[in-house]
């Protein structure tokens, strides 16, 4: 096995994010690089507090970082540092991805491409659909963004802070006049009928990750859930949450974070290199992690 040794031609790419230590995406970018004979490196960038965030993103530009990908909690506050956005960060209002072309920042949003991808490769038809969305931070506006693109008739809200999930719908009934916005409140006596009805249900809160501390499994009563329905939790570890687990037993169709993850990884791949890392190698590699992390926890 050939060891990789940086010189000084070593482009440098990365994770902006406050709390690393679980993340796949050194191991698949830096798999990607050394398969590809590509000379570059993936690193870990801990920010640990928001009042730095401008002076470190002075500082990879000063470092000539080729562009970095962007995690919790920093999609939304790096938006005022950049130069410009694509069109799917700024439908999103957040940004996963950054390149950095001589000191000129762009802001790309690869979630809103994995999550698209997902939803296509799994069969599921979103034109004239009914969705519920879980949350209502970075990620639930990437799935909003990518389901607005792919025609769905209504899309619902439903947030811990019911303030959180309003604001959310005022942005994208902004930008949307085709797809109908609403917000409920993460109470059963809320969300039950609406559930019931949805025949698209996404969990984007960290609700039943290992390494979540509420001790909370489940994030909404799965009695309303039925064999009609596609249930999409973004999280990955572990692969199959206990809401992917009782969507099943109701007879739904379940898909868990890992797609997405793989997807905008490859697109944020792509758009730094112009080149695709191998597709299999990059599920074997994220899969074995979520099993180490499962160890860990
Ligand atoms: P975020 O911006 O911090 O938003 C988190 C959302 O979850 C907020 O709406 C928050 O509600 C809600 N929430 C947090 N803790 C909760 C709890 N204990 N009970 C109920 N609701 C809770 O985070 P994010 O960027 O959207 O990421 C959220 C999750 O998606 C993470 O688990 C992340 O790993 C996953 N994700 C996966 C992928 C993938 O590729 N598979 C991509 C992006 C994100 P409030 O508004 O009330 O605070």
């Amino acid at each position: 096995m050939s060891i990789f040794i940086p010189n000084n031609e070593t482009k440098l790419y990365g994770l902006l994010g406050k709390t690393l230590s679980h993340s796949i995406s050194p191991s698949l970018h830096n798999t990607g690089f050394r398969d590809l004979d590509i000379n570059a490196l993936y690193l870990m960038l801990e920010c640990k507090e928001k009042e730095y965030l401008e002076d470190y993103i002075q500082s990879l530009k000063n470092l000539n970082f080729g562009g970095w990908n962007v995690t919790i909690p920093y999609k939304e506050a790096i938006i005022p540092y950049l130069n410009g956005f694509s069109s799917l960060a700024r439908d999103a209002g957040a940004v996963n991805t950054v390149l950095n072309r001589r000191g000129r920042l762009t802001g790309y949003n690869t979630d809103v491409i994995g999550f698209q991808r997902q939803i296509e490769e799994a069969g599921f038809v979103v034109k004239d659909k009914k969705a519920v969305v879980i949350g209502a931070g970075g990620a639930a506006r990437a799935v909003i963004a990518a389901l607005i693109q792919l025609n769905l008739a209504e899309v619902i809200i439903v947030n811990r802070s019911k303030a959180n999930a309003e604001e959310l719908v005022e942005i994208f009934k902004e930008k949307e006049s085709k797809t109908e916005f609403s917000a409920a409140a993460l109470k059963e006596s809320e969300y039950k009928e609406l559930l019931k009805g949805a025949d698209l249900i996404v969990n984007t809160t960290p609700v039943g990750m290992y390494s979540d501390k509420s001790q909370k499994k489940l994030v909404i009563n799965p009695e309303y859930l039925n064999e009609n329905q596609f249930v999409v939790d973004l999280i990955y570890n572990p692969l199959k949450t206990e809401l992917l687990k009782e969507a099943e037993k109701k007879g739904a169709q379940i898909g868990n974070g890992l797609p997405t993850l793989i997807y905008q990884a490859e697109a944020a791949f792509k758009l730094w290199t112009k080149e695709m890392p191998k597709k299999r190698k990059w599920k074997e590699i994220a899969e074995k992690a979520v099993r180490e992390m499962v160890v860990e926890d």
